[in-house]
Formats: C-alpha cells, structure tokens, sequence
C-alpha cells in the first residue's frame, strides 16, 4: 500500500513557459485580428489545448497564417521565419525564452570572431532548429554524443560549443570532456538553463531514495522525457505520466506493490496536473499516505 508521497523541491513550470504563456495570453486578450502561435507555446498538450479553447489558432508554418498576430513560442525559432512573418504583413510577437535569445546572442558573437560552432542538440527538436536557423553554415549539430568520434578534426580552425538549453547536466558533462579531448582549445559556453540544471538535480537526489519516481510531462516535451530517464536510471522505475489518468491501482497493490512514490514535472507542466497526480495517488491509498516536500541538500524548502 502507498505510504509516502514525496514532491521534488523543483519542479513544473520554469520561468521561460511562464513568460511565454503570459505572453501568449495578453496578447489575445489585447488583440483585435486573429491570433495564432507557430508550434506550441510550450510542448504541452492541456497547455496548448487551453489557448485553442480560448480562440487562439496554432499553425506550423507561416505559410498557413494569413493574417493578423503570430506569436513565437518559447523555444525560439530561425530568423528567416521571423523575416517572412513580417514580410507578409504580420504583427510579429516573440514569446523566446531569454535563455535561448542568449545561445544567439553567443553564435552571433563567437561568428563575427571567426568561430565553427558546435551545437550539442537534438536536431528534431524547435530550439536546435531555431539555433542553427542563425547560422546554418557556421553550425554542425552534434547528437548523440557518440557521433563525436566521427566529427572532424578541424584543425587550425577556431571552434566553440553550445548546448541545448534541456540537456541532460551528466551527459553534457561528459560531451564537455570529450570535446576538450578532441578538439584542445575549443570554448564552451554551457548554456544548459538553471531550472533544468534545477529539476535534474532534484530527481537526481530523490529517485534513489524511493521506489518509483513518476515525472508528469507531455511525451513531446524534451525535459520531462529526460526527467524520466534520469529517474529510472536511478531508481529501476522511473515513468513519465501526461495526467493522473495514467495512474494504475495495481502498481500499489500486492507484496510487492510501491510504498514510496517521489514526484516531479517537467518544465512545461502546468501546476494542476501535478496537484491531479497528488490527489489521485492519495485517494489510492485510501487517504493514508503522507505527502511531503523533499528537503533540498542545503536543508531549506
Ligand atoms: S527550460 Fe530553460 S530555456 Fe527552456 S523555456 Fe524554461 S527556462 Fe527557458
């Protein structure tokens, strides 16, 4: 039977999705024409179903918006989009996450100094493309970091190395130690972001300490997926839930059903799914089990 909740002292909404989502909002509350947000505000489903509900569009391209007020999601986008946003006559609104402005502010910078840049991201991902976006020909994306045997030496040329901003922190780590190792005197700016950097460590410290770790995030979103692996690395049992829905009875049930759940969001999850997860979790232990904050390592809240 289920005895113990434990909350992860960081996790859900970072400030990026907060800022985008406001964003997002006063700019359809303000509006007077058609408002439409290319890709998704943040990469969640209940995020993203709430805005359509309210009247928002969503498109893909800009091609597919014909007029009005096109808003940027957080994770940023290729400035040639931008371009034919406002080209075509549209009232442009950028919702990108400061910290993904700051990985072009580094490229512009090191480029104009002469530097290849390597991008350590997935290339399917809207932030890695919106990075390269900035400079095609100057940036190679590596991923995984297996393929960094097979990159060039580039020898003699000046080099520099960004990451995506939801790295995994132990495996950039390690993309970090390789690089230096290949290509001596590269520079590398680690633009992981403080709240990923925040909600790994958290699920890093408590996933050993309990029996399953369930972390509620959307499958398309980047942090919450990697949230999951670090947790069932860790404890044998980490699982990503998009909703208290996903919650089975029978993982709590039986001699060996799970006593200690430890619990986290990714960075793009809203606060009521997670308070949904709490409940439902609570009700399975027929109201018994204790709910607690995790203690960060320093002692305070
Ligand atoms: S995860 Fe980091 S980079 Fe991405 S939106 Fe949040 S704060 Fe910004």
């Amino acid at each position: 039977m289920l005895e113990k909740i434990i909350i992860a002292h960081s996790y859900g909404f970072c400030m990026g999705v907060k800022r985008a989502i406001k964003i997002a909002e006063e700019t359809a509350r303000a509006a007077t024409g058609p408002v439409t947000i290319l890709n998704e505000i943040v990469h969640n489903e209940a995020v993203v179903e709430r805005f359509r509900l309210e009247g928002v569009a969503q498109a893909f391209s800009v091609e597919e918006v014909k007029e009005g007020t096109i808003i940027i999601s957080a994770h940023g986008i290729p400035p040639r989009v931008i371009e034919e946003a406002e080209a075509k006559g549209l009232n442009v609104v950028n919702a990108t996450c400061p910290l993904v402005t700051r990985i072009y502010d580094i490229i512009k910078r090191v480029i104009a100094d002469g530097y290849h840049i390597i991008h350590y991201g997935d290339p399917n991902h809207d932030e890695t493309k919106g990075v390269v976006g900035h400079a095609p020909e100057r940036i190679t994306v590596l991923w995984p970091r297996s393929q960094i045997e097979a990159m060039p030496e580039w020898k003699g040329r000046k080099l520099a190395m960004t990451l995506q901003t939801t790295s995994n922190t132990k495996q950039a780590h390690e993309v970090r130690r390789l690089a230096r190792e290949k290509w001596p005197g590269i520079e590398i700016f680690n633009t992981i972001c403080n709240a990923t950097s925040q909600l790994q460590s958290a699920v890093m410290d408590l996933a050993p300490a309990v029996d399953m770790m369930l972390v509620v995030g959307s499958a398309t979103s980047a942090n919450s997926k990697r949230l999951a692996s670090i947790a069932d690395g860790l404890c044998g049992n980490g699982l990503l839930i998009g909703s208290a829905e996903d919650i089975r009875e029978d993982w709590f049930t039986g001699e060996q059903g799970i006593k200690k759940v430890g619990l986290s969001a990714g960075a793009s999850t809203p606060d009521f799914l997670v308070e949904a997860v709490i409940k439902r979790l609570v009700q399975i232990s027929g109201g018994g089990a204790e709910v607690v904050r995790q203690k960060r390592r320093n002692g305070g809240e």
